[in-house]
C-alpha cells in the first residue's frame, strides 16, 4: 500500500494525504504547478506529484511548520511567507520527530480497533481518513526532515500565477505568524491550512497569537459567501463547507472574550494543553 493517498478534488487540484497525518495539495494551472507543502517526509512526495500532472512542480509552503515542509529538499524552487524563509533553513530537530513517531504509534495502535468498529457499525471510513503502514523501508530512527531554502518570499495580496489559475496568498497569522491561506477565487477555493481544521486547532503554540487567530479567521469567514469548498491540511476530513469558518472565526471570538470551559489535552507531540471544545472542531491553548 502506498503512503500516499491521491485523488483530484476538482478539476486541476489534487489531494496527496498521508491520511489522518496531513493533507497536502497539488494545484496546476496551464504552465505549471503548486504543491501546497510537501507533508512529512517520510516518503518522497515528488514523484507522486509528477505522477499526477506533466507541468513543472514547485512548492508553495503554507508554513514553516515540520509536518508541512517534509520534502521541501526535493525540490528546487520553493515559495514561503517571508517571515517563514528562516524557520526552513536548519534541520528539523530529530527529538521533534520521536515525539511525532510517538503519536503515529498511538494513532495506527487506534486505527486498527477503530476500522473493526466502523466496519461492523457506521461505514465513515474513506481512504482519505483510513491511516496507513509506515512505509517499507522507512527506518523511523533515521527520519530526518532537511533544512530548505525559500527561493521565493511571499506578502499578503500577492498573486500566484500558474497559467489560467491565480492564487492570492492570504496572511493568515496566529496559528503561527507566518501562516498564509491560498485563495483560487476564480473557482472559489480556499487553501485554508493549519488556520481551519475539523479537529483540535492549533493556538498554543509558543509562537501562536490568539488575537491575531481571531482576526485572520474573521477575515477567512467574510469570504464565504463567494466560496465553494474549503480545503484542509489535517485530519480525515479533506474538504468543509464554506459556513464552517463562520463557525471557526465566533469560536476564537468566544475565547479571546474570556475563556469559555476548558479540558486538559495533549497535542500531537505530547505536549500539554488545554482544549475549547466546539460543534466539529476544537481549539487548542496553552495549559
Ligand atoms: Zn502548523
Ligand atoms: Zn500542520
Amino acid at each position: 500500500m502506498n503512503w500516499f493517498q491521491t485523488r483530484e478534488l476538482s478539476s486541476g487540484v489534487w489531494l496527496v494525504a498521508e491520511p489522518s497525518h496531513v493533507n497536502t495539495w497539488l494545484v496546476a494551472g496551464r504552465e505549471r504547478a503548486v504543491l501546497l507543502d510537501t507533508g512529512l517526509g517520510i516518503a518522497p512526495i515528488r514523484p507522486v506529484a509528477e505522477e499526477l500532472t506533466e507541468l513543472p512542480v514547485s512548492v508553495l509552503n503554507t508554513h514553516a511548520h515540520f509536518d508541512h515542509v517534509g520534502g521541501n529538499h526535493e525540490f528546487e524552487e520553493i515559495a514561503i511567507h517571508e517571515l517563514g524563509a528562516p524557520g526552513l533553513q536548519q534541520e528539523v530537530s530529530p527529538a521533534l520527530l520521536a515525539d511525532y513517531l510517538e503519536y503515529t504509534r498511538g494513532l495506527l495502535a487506534a486505527a486498527h480497533e477503530y476500522r473493526r468498529t466502523d466496519r461492523a457499525f457506521f461505514h465513515l471510513l474513506t481512504p482519505d481518513s483510513n491511516p496507513r503502514p509506515l512505509p517499507e523501508g522507512f527506518d523511523p530512527p533515521s527520519w530526518r526532515i532537511p533544512a530548505s531554502r525559500a527561493t521565493t518570499t511571499l506578502r499578503d495580496g500577492e498573486k500566484v500565477d500558474l497559467g489560467g489559475r491565480e492564487l492570492t496568498v492570504l496572511h493568515t497569522p496566529g496559528h503561527s505568524p507566518d501562516s498564509i491561506c491560498l485563495l483560487d477565487e476564480r473557482v472559489g477555493l480556499l487553501f485554508a491550512a493549519d488556520a481551519i481544521s475539523t479537529g483540535p486547532i492549533y493556538a498554543q503554540l509558543p509562537d501562536s497569537d490568539l488575537a491575531a487567530f481571531a482576526t485572520s479567521t474573521r477575515r477567512l469567514a467574510d469570504l464565504a459567501p463567494d466560496l465553494r469548498s474549503v480545503l484542509v491540511h489535517h485530519f480525515g476530513r479533506v474538504t468543509v463547507e464554506p459556513s464552517f469558518l463562520g463557525a471557526v472565526a465566533d469560536a476564537f471570538e468566544t475565547v479571546l472574550a474570556g475563556e469559555p470551559p476548558s479540558a486538559a489535552a495533549k497535542d500531537c507531540l505530547g505536549r500539554d494543553a488545554r482544549e475549547v471544545r466546539f460543534g466539529g472542531f476544537s481549539i487548542l491553548l496553552p495549559a
